[in-house]
């Protein structure tokens, strides 16, 4: 299930559940937008590209299934990369579309 991370991997700007701000990569990895762009869509973490996280319904619409059934994680990843360094790692996938890479 699709993890719900409550912060911005590189700013730890808060990222609620219904945030429209909240990006991921396929590995979850989450960003705010601002910092998707100042990434150049590149995840630090597994060079893949970004997509806006779904949201998770605050109602349940079904039995069992909603943000209260399968809550958001508490658990903050913070792990800011160094801007310049990742321009250099950015730089290599240039030009290439997250679904060529
Ligand atoms: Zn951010
Ligand atoms: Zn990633």
């Amino acid at each position: 299930m699709l993890e719900l991370r409550p912060t911005c991997e590189q700013c730890n700007k808060t990222l609620p559940p219904a945030s429209t701000e909240a990006m991921i990569c396929s590995y979850e990895c989450t960003y705010c937008r601002d910092c998707v762009d100042a990434l150049h869509n590149v995840c630090p973490n597994c060079g893949g590209g970004f997509t806006a996280r779904p949201i998770r319904p605050a109602h349940a619409w079904r039995p069992g299934v909603s943000l209260s059934d399968q809550p958001a994680t508490r658990t903050v990843t913070h792990k800011p990369v160094d801007l310049a360094a990742h321009a250099r790692f950015a730089a290599q996938l240039e030009g290439w579309a997250p679904e060529q890479r």
